[in-house]
């Protein structure tokens, strides 16, 4: 893995280094740090298997290879004095004056198209969940509020429905909520609103509601860890890693 040794763990300029240009360094390397913080919490507490920690190198190593590649042409299109610069150069910016791809760069810049591959399915699976405007007990309220607590959430979004999450309830929050769809995501448009999304601590989308209940278990598992069993006397505990 690129940017994990055993115990030693690279985040930032650390990883990757690159060009100025673009402005991408510090947007980039706080993600870095986002996508890893909440998984090391969980293997240092014994709830993840260490094996959590590969996937911050499989999901942002990508990432990282994309902003170097982008500001690699960046810097090509820069040059002066060659007639075939100006020319790409020329067309770059036709095409920045179409919405279409003025709307996809900018998802480029921000970071905000950022895609990890958690398998097939809803177009969200993998990305960024969206800030939407919820109605959560008839009071309006951000979904980022919801996240503040940097841990898992399940945001049910249908009325009916009975997402069993008791054995992960210690390490996810539960909320019925309400949000009309479709939604516009940045890099991808319209989607259509899920069911039920599962959502990292990192913001993450990691299941879609329209998939099936033992999918969003294993879900769970793969990101929260394997689920606990209730004791009478002292609540939830944990089974072994
Ligand atoms: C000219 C310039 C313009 C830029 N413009 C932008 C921009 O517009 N937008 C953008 O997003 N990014 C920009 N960047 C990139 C951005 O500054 C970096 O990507 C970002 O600061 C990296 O943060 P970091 O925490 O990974 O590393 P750093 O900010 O380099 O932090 C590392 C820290 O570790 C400390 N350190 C090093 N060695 C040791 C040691 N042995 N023991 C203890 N401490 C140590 C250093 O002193 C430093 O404080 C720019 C960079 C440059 C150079």
């Amino acid at each position: 893995m690129f940017y994990r040794k055993g115990r030693v763990l690279l985040a930032g300029d650390a990883a990757h280094i690159h060009h100025s240009v673009g402005g991408r360094g510090l947007n980039i390397g706080a993600q870095d740090a986002v996508n890893l913080g909440w998984k090391l919490a969980q293997v240092v507490k014994g709830i993840s298997p260490e094996s959590l920690l590969d996937t911050y190198s499989a999901e942002r190593h990508p990432v990282a290879a994309r902003v170097r590649r982008n500001t690699m042409a960046q810097i090509a299109l820069l040059r002066r004095g060659e007639d075939g610069l100006k020319a790409a150069r020329d067309i770059v910016a036709e095409l920045l004056a179409m919405d279409e791809p003025r709307q996809r760069f900018g998802a480029m810049m921000s970071g905000l198209d950022v895609h990890y591959d958690l398998g097939k399915g809803h177009p969200l699976l993998g990305r960024r969940m969206p800030d939407l405007d919820l109605t959560i007990d008839g009071r309006p309220l951000r979904l980022f509020t919801l996240l503040h607590g940097a841990r898992g959430l399940l945001l049910n979004f249908s009325k009916t429905g009975g997402l069993d999450i008791a054995p992960w309830a210690d390490r996810i929050d539960r909320i019925y909520a309400d949000c009309d769809g479709p939604w516009q995501l940045p890099a991808i448009g319209q989607v259509a609103a899920p069911g039920a999304v599962l959502v990292r601590p990192d913001g993450h989308v990691a299941w879609v509601g329209d998939q099936r209940q033992h999918e969003l278990a294993n879900a769970l598992t793969r990101w929260f860890g394997p689920a606990a069993a209730w004791k009478a006397d002292t609540g939830l505990v944990h089974f072994p890693t």
